[in-house]
């Protein structure tokens, strides 16, 4: 009826603007599932993710194009077996993501000629909508990580560096295990830059946050802290076990020979090294801290950790 029609064309009107504003892949399953089942309410909804469930499904996937068997009493194309006994009236669509298919909808009556050539239409607009908030969860979720790091070195970034030591100052007061924060810099990096070129420069500092990288533990976080600073988080570790990994680190960063030309670039690093809460009982004081150890360093000839 037409009251039935313009009824089921706003209930769909609503439900794309739900699944639209889906944050997950699964809100996008879970609110397509309702609308199909609230639209159509004697219709059975699966998501099928493999394509090796039956022959149709299997089609589907592989041509990218939707199945619509009114009556599989009556169709050719299928022996009877592949269908179950209460699917009678069949849809299948496929949801492709990037030109991939990705899984299907499938939508089945145990009634005979249930589903009508419209409704068939109106899935296929749900399945749509469907496929475009995959892509965009997933361009979403892609940008989110690319933000968390650094693209030149592949570590994080300095704001995903002020969430960690957030987050560890709080396991550090709820455990109350210390922390340990380490600053490194390059020693004399400016030089490389002036006398290589600034692409060589960027070679060296991926190698050093590479050398950085395989010295930590699994459980250590390291951040781009500014141009050639780094920030080695070190949680639940005190400054005596920090002052360990940091000079692995150091000799790690000495065992880089970068060749150009003739000549071989090695590199020093100086640091400063701090305990929370101990030596700092903010975010703050625990940064400086470390700057001014890191100072420290520098002054009094670098190539070196201050740690004192
Ligand atoms: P010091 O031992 O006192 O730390 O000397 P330095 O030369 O390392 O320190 P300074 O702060 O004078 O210079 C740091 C240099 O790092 C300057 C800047 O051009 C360079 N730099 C910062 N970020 C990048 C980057 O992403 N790529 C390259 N190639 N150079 C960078
Ligand atoms: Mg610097
Ligand atoms: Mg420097």
């Amino acid at each position: 009826t037409v009251e039935d029609s313009s009824q089921k064309k706003r209930l769909l009107i609503s439900f794309l603007k739900e699944i639209e504003n889906s944050k997950t892949e699964d809100d996008v399953i879970s609110t397509v599932t309702r609308a199909i089942k609230m639209m159509f309410n004697n219709f059975d909804v699966m998501f099928i993710a493999s394509p090796f469930v039956s022959k149709p499904v299997e089609d589907v996937f592989t041509t990218k194009t939707p199945l619509y068997i009114p009556s599989t009493l009556r169709d050719t194309r299928y022996p009877k077996t592949v269908w179950n006994d209460t699917e009678k009236s069949v849809v299948i669509i496929p949801l492709v993501v990037f030109s991939k298919p990705v899984a299907v909808i499938k939508v089945s009556s145990s009634a005979d000629n249930a589903i009508k050539k419209t409704d068939f239409m109106t899935l296929e607009i749900l399945s749509r909508i469907c496929s475009t908030t995959f892509e965009n969860i997933s361009l979403y979720r892609t940008t989110e990580e690319m933000a968390r790091k650094d693209p030149l070195t592949g570590v994080f970034t300095r704001r995903i560096f002020d969430e960690k030591i957030d987050e560890e100052i709080l396991v550090s007061a709820r455990t109350r295990k210390p922390f340990s924060l380490l600053i490194l810099d390059i020693d004399h990096f400016k030089r490389i830059n002036d006398t290589y070129g600034h692409q060589i420069g960027d070679e060296v500092l991926k190698k050093v946050a590479d050398a950085i990288k395989k010295s930590i533990r699994e459980f250590d976080f390291v951040a781009r802290y500014g141009g050639e600073e780094f920030a080695v988080i070190m949680p639940n570790t005190g400054k005596e076990q920090a002052v360990e990994i940091s000079k692995k680190i150091c000799n790690e960063i000495k065992k880089i020979k970068f060749a150009v030309d003739t000549d071989v670039i090695t590199l020093t690093v100086s640091g400063g090294i701090g305990e929370f809460p101990s030596e700092g009982s903010s975010k703050a004081q625990i940064i400086r801290r470390c700057d001014e150890r890191l100072y420290s360093a520098k002054n009094s000839g670098r190539d070196r950790i201050v740690y004192e």
